[in-house]
């Protein structure tokens, strides 16, 4: 089967790089990654990530400055609030509304954390939310453990590819698909901006104790590391450990400790009863710093139309194993207590 073929198969444009520049995109197919039987480690795939993490012990030649630190830091946060407020809460489950050109702008902060294209990272998600800890879910802890859930499951050769599929309210814009393909853009151009502004203050401003090489390791490795096992604490840790306030049908937890170092997708569980919510804290001491960001971003007008928790989630209190109640309307209904979530999996707009 040749190239033009498959790139015709699986993405969601027609168009592709002659077949000696095919390993550029990553919808370029290279081996049967349709195969949905295993759930193996692929070891060499761990490679990327081992760069990544090795990339860290740099630290040892480049040492340290608090304005290396403070950059890390704050590009930790600032990243983190592009995956959850736009990679998960906007590109996969379309809980408020924003302009094209907006959009586009949130599909490059995302991807600067490394995580992959908006539209892979959101097929998967959906799919997440579809078979929640059932034997289809990829990354279930529940299923195949702490290690699969954490980083396990990106390894598996299925899992690379963007099912297209399942975000047809996505690939519409030619520009994110784009983005989606050549995943490696942005990162590349992040690392060497860093690179550069340390460079740059180096010259500059020598006060500030830092250099290119020190930047680009504190903000380009560690500070995306460190990103990068924050964000799968909500896939591993989440579906194990914390207190459920609803029965989803499925392990989701609601965790306060997670809900600090991810900016509130910590509350897990009331994110799986009702997805489409723009807040995943629904009440007000349920700490959700992205939904305060959103806010911020809705009162200078950049997002519009956040969608708010439903009065008749908020009715739901679940009191046993057994007993789904709404409460403020006659205690002595029962609802089905294995309610699945998927059909409020479906896009908002
Ligand atoms: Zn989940
Ligand atoms: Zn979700």
């Amino acid at each position: 089967m040749n190239t033009q073929i498959l790139f015709t198969q699986n993405s969601a444009m027609s168009w592709a790089l002659p077949g000696w520049l095919a390993w550029l995109d990553s919808d370029h197919v290279l081996e049967d990654r349709n195969d949905d039987t295993d759930k193996k480690w692929v070891w060499h795939r761990l490679i990327p990530f081992a760069f990544l993490h090795l990339g860290c012990l740099a630290v040892v030649f480049t040492g340290w400055s608090w304005t290396a630190v403070g950059v890390a830091v704050l590009l930790y946060w600032v990243r983190m609030f592009a995956i959850t407020g736009f990679y998960h809460r906007y590109f996969s489950h379309r809980s408020f509304k924003t302009t094209r050109l907006a959009q586009f702008f949130f599909a490059i902060l995302g991807l600067s954390a490394i995580q992959r294209g908006p539209l892979w990272w959101a097929a998967h998600h959906r799919e997440h939310h579809r078979v929640s800890d059932q034997a289809g879910d990829i990354h279930s802890p529940v299923q195949e453990g702490f290690w699969w859930s954490h980083m396990g499951w990106i390894t598996r050769p299925a899992n690379m590819v963007t099912h297209y599929s399942r975000i047809k309210d996505l690939t519409k814009f030619p520009e994110l698909v784009f983005l989606n393909r050549f995943d490696w853009l942005v990162p590349v151009l992040y690392a060497l901006g860093l690179f550069v502004l340390g460079a740059v203050l180096e010259t500059f401003q020598p006060g500030l104790g830092t250099n290119g090489l020190q930047l680009l390791v504190w903000c380009g490795f560690i500070s995306t590391v460190v990103l990068f096992h924050g964000t799968c604490t909500i896939n591993s840790l989440c579906h194990v450990f914390g207190a459920q306030r609803y029965d989803t049908g499925d392990d989701s937890r609601n965790n306060l400790w997670l809900a600090l170092i991810t900016l509130g997708e910590g509350w897990h569980n009331n994110h799986h009863q009702y997805p489409g919510a723009a807040r995943q804290g629904f009440y007000w001491w349920e700490i959700d710093m992205t939904y305060y960001g959103l806010k911020l971003l809705e009162a200078v007008g950049i997002i519009w139309d956040l969608h708010p928790v439903p009065a008749s989630v908020y009715s739901q209190t679940f009191t046993s194993a057994n007993t789904f109640t709404t409460s403020n309307l006659n205690p002595s209904i029962q609802v089905q207590p294995r309610l699945r979530t998927s059909k409020l999996m479906e896009p908002c707009r």
